[in-house]
C-alpha cells in the first residue's frame, strides 16, 4: 500500500470517511473553483522560477476551466480569480524573497519512506529553496484569508509542515501564502521543526497505517457546534443515507488516486 499525507490526515479526522474515499472509491467531485485555481497558480509559480512568462502560464492553465460549472464564492468569477492571480504573481516577483536555484529538480519533489511490512509513504514537496536566505522546505497556499501568525511558534504545529520536514529531514519549513483579496498580499511564514517532532510524526504515520491495515474504520463524527467537521465532509450524504447529497458532491471511482496529494492544494 502507498500512503500520502492526505490519506493519513483523512483517517485521523474520521476513519469512516477514509474508508469511503480510499476503499469504497467515493471521491469528491471537483467543483470548487478555488481548489482548481490553486493548482493553476502553482503551474504559474513553476513558470516564474523557470524565468518564463508566469502571467501567460496562469492564463493558459486557468483558461481550460473557463466554461466549467464551478462553485464560486460570493463575488468571485473566473475573471476575478485570474486578475487576483496576476496581482499576486506581480507582488511575489517584487518581494523577491524566495529563490529556487534549480527549478527542474527543486519543484514538486517526490520523497518516500518504506515501512517494515512493505507499506510506503509518498509526499510531493512543493519546493526546496531559500526564503530570505534560509534553505527550507516550501509549501505554497492560495487562500482568501490570511493565515494566523500568532501566538509565536504556531506554524511549527502545522501537521503538513511537520510531515514535509519528517520526510525530507530538513528542519526549516516555510509556508508562502498567496492571499486573494482586494489588495494582493503574500505571507512568508517560517518555522523550525524539531527532531522530536519529526520522530513523533513518523510514529504517528506508522500507528495510523497499522490501524488502517487492521481494518479499523469507526465513525468519528464531529457534530458539536461550532467545529462541525461533518458539515464540510464530502461523505456526509453517505452517513446520512441522503442520495441527493451523494449525487451532488461525490463520484465513485475504483481504487485510490495517485494524484490525491493534489488535495493538499485546497483553499
Ligand atoms: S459525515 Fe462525519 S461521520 Fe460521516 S464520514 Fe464525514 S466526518 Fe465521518
Amino acid at each position: 500500500m502507498v500512503y500520502s499525507y492526505t490519506q493519513i490526515s483523512q483517517y485521523l479526522r474520521c476513519p469512516r470517511s477514509y474508508r469511503y474515499r480510499y476503499l469504497d472509491g467515493w471521491q469528491e467531485k471537483e467543483t470548487r473553483a478555488a481548489m482548481v485555481f490553486g493548482r493553476c497558480f502553482e503551474h504559474a509559480l513553476g513558470a516564474y522560477f523557470r524565468e518564463e512568462d508566469c502571467g501567460v502560464a496562469l492564463f493558459r492553465e486557468w483558461k481550460a476551466y473557463r466554461e466549467m460549472a464551478f462553485e464560486y464564492k460570493k463575488g468571485e468569477t473566473w475573471d476575478r480569480l485570474l486578475h487576483q492571480g496576476i496581482h499576486l504573481l506581480e507582488r511575489f516577483a517584487r518581494d523577491n524573497r524566495v529563490r529556487i536555484r534549480d527549478p527542474r529538480h527543486e519543484l514538486q519533489i517526490k520523497r518516500f519512506r518504506t515501512f517494515a511490512g512493505g507499506s510506503e509513504f509518498v509526499a510531493y514537496l512543493d519546493a526546496i529553496g531559500e526564503v530570505d536566505g534560509m534553505r527550507c522546505v516550501i509549501d505554497w497556499k492560495t487562500t482568501t484569508s490570511r493565515y494566523a501568525e500568532a501566538p509565536e511558534g504556531l506554524l511549527a504545529l502545522d501537521p503538513q509542515l511537520i510531515c514535509y520536514s519528517w520526510i525530507s529531514g530538513i528542519p526549516e519549513v516555510a509556508l508562502i501564502v498567496f492571499v486573494r483579496k482586494h489588495a494582493a498580499e503574500v505571507q512568508y511564514l517560517r518555522a523550525t521543526i524539531s527532531e522530536e517532532q519529526r520522530q513523533e510524526f513518523g510514529r504517528l504515520v506508522e500507528a495510523t497505517i497499522s490501524q488502517i491495515e487492521a481494518g479499523y474504520f469507526h465513525l468519528h463524527s464531529g457534530i458539536r457546534f461550532p467545529q462541525n467537521g461533518c458539515v464540510s465532509c464530502a461523505h456526509l450524504g453517505l452517513c446520512l443515507h441522503n442520495e441527493r447529497l451523494v449525487a451532488a458532491s461525490l463520484i465513485r471511482r475504483a481504487g485510490t488516486s495517485d494524484l490525491d496529494w493534489l488535495d493538499e492544494l485546497m483553499d
